[in-house]
């Protein structure tokens, strides 16, 4: 009876594994977020084994039927750089005009080497590049908004024109871009699931815990598993 029992739960694990992540449908999109070389080890704001994501992602990547990625793209003396302010060290915050912002070393500028897309990536896969951060007095940390919450990218345009409802999020890092991507993306009304063997966190202060519960509250589904 246990081991009939214990069959049947597995059936039901791996049909909820089917349903809930079908990345060949055509309503679905693989969000890939800023896997750039800067948050890889070796950059100038390197997420830890922030690369040990990019071969679960690529696999995902080979099932998709539809893939976006965004890139932290920011001009020389971006607002949200430390070096920018006076007496500010990394990872200090500071206000701004639109709210607390934490303070980051330089990183991801346009066109340098620690913006680019991290090499084993396969990103010939990418239908669409959302770049963001290119306004220097505003920073962005998700896909649809910059961090006023009010400045939007357009990515929720064109996921609607594409008839795209349902995301699922890798990339890094999982308690800053990831996390404000895929809280916006469940305001917004998709329905929204982070894939975590797939993500990494900087895990600031607390930052991961706080953020992992924030998407559990907004009926995200954090995934403990790759589909594919
Ligand atoms: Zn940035």
């Amino acid at each position: 009876m246990f081991l009939y029992a214990a069959n049947i739960g597995r059936m039901l694990l791996e049909m909820r594994k089917q349903n809930d992540a079908n990345l060949g449908a055509s309503n679905t999109a693989l969000l890939v977020i800023d896997v750039q070389n800067d948050f890889c080890p070796g950059g100038h704001l390197a997420v830890e084994a922030g690369d040990t994501i990019i071969g679960p992602i690529n696999q995902m990547i080979a099932g998709a039927q539809n893939v976006v990625a965004t890139q932290d793209w920011h001009p020389q003396g971006h607002s949200s750089f430390a070096s920018c302010h006076p007496d500010k060290a990394p990872f200090e915050a500071i206000e701004m005009h639109y709210g607390v912002q934490t303070l980051w070393p330089d990183h991801c500028i346009q066109g340098t080497k620690g913006a680019a897309f991290h090499k084993s990536l396969q990103v010939d896969a990418f239908q669409m590049i959302v770049r963001k951060g290119f306004r220097k007095a505003i920073d962005s940390y998700s896909a649809f908004f910059e961090n006023d919450h009010k400045t939007i990218t357009g990515l929720d345009g064109y996921l609607r024109n594409r008839q795209i409802d349902t995301l699922l999020l890798v990339g890094l890092a999982t308690d800053y871009c990831v996390a404000f991507s895929a809280l916006d993306a469940a305001s917004l009304g998709y329905k929204v699931a982070v894939v975590m063997p797939a993500c990494r966190a900087i895990d600031l202060g607390g930052s991961l815990a706080a953020q992992i519960t924030a998407m559990g509250d907004s009926g995200i589904e954090l995934l403990d598993y790759v589909p594919n």
